[in-house]
């Protein structure tokens, strides 16, 4: 394990909203083709955390270094370096106006110029990949739940991200629903994608998690694997959350 190279390296990031301190000296490393779980209560800062991952929120202070190199959101370009990290969310957000393989190649034709009849291959592979080949050529609202996820992550997947961002993929659908993504994202996960995974499935965390984060009002309190986490947390604070969520 410690002879991969470094993905993330987060180093003493803060993040306010005007006078709310919602991330405090945050540091996290995750290397290449891990599963790191977030884990917290709501308004701890996963998501924020998650987002400054991505550059969609600035961060105030502190280093993030994707792959070994500081990004430095003035100078790099933003786009590029969030075409390396893939993000799903709650809310599929796909575009309901467009079929899914043109929601698919949407970013790829548009951000990354890539030809459209390539696009539209590699798209149709990757639907194959989440279990939707036969889901190309209709409209977002005509699938389930389940299958738009699936969606948006092929969507994703289709930038070709060396790191895949994951803000609580399935905490927006019917419970007979999330296996069916949970089960993409061990595929993806066995394939060696790094991923950074903001869950309260605990059963998805025990079974893929390389470690576990738990973040309480904006501080990680304490990292250690599904193991050591569940069943032997050290700190208080993390023993009382996950006897709430256990
Ligand atoms: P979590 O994902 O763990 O529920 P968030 O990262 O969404 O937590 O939020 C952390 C805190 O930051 C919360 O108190 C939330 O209300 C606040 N917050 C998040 N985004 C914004 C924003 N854009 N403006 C102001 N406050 C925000
Ligand atoms: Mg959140």
């Amino acid at each position: 394990m410690s002879d991969k190279n470094i993905a993330i390296k987060v180093n003493q990031l803060n993040k306010s909203f005007g006078s709310l301190h919602v991330l405090k000296d945050v540091d996290l490393e995750v290397r290449e083709s891990e599963v790191v779980v977030l884990i917290g209560a709501s308004g701890s800062g996963k998501s924020t955390l998650l987002r400054c991952l991505n550059f969609l929120e600035v961060k105030e202070s502190g280093t993030i270094h994707l792959e070994g190199k500081e990004v430095d959101p003035k100078k790099d370009d933003l786009n590029k370096v969030r075409a390396r990290t893939g993000m799903v969310f709650q809310h599929f957000n796909l575009f309901p106006h467009m079929t899914v393989i043109e929601n698919i190649i949407e970013a790829p034709v548009y951000v990354k110029k890539m030809k459209k009849e390539e696009a539209i291959k590699i798209g149709k592979e990757l639907l194959g990949k989440v279990g939707l080949a036969d889901k190309a050529d209709v409209y977002p609202r005509t699938l389930s739940g389940g299958q738009q996820q699936r969606v948006a992550i092929a969507r994703a997947l289709a930038m070709k991200p060396q790191i895949m961002l994951f803000d609580e993929p399935t905490s927006g659908l019917d419970p007979e629903l999330v296996g069916e993504v949970l089960e993409v994202m061990k595929a993806l996960a066995r394939e060696g994608m790094t991923m950074v995974v903001v869950t309260h499935e605990m059963g998805f965390a025990r079974e893929v998690a390389d470690w576990v984060v738990y973040l309480d009002q904006g501080s990680v309190v304490e990292i250690g694997s599904p193991e050591q986490i569940f069943e032997d947390a050290q700190e208080e604070r993390t023993k009382e959350f996950l006897s709430k969520v256990l």
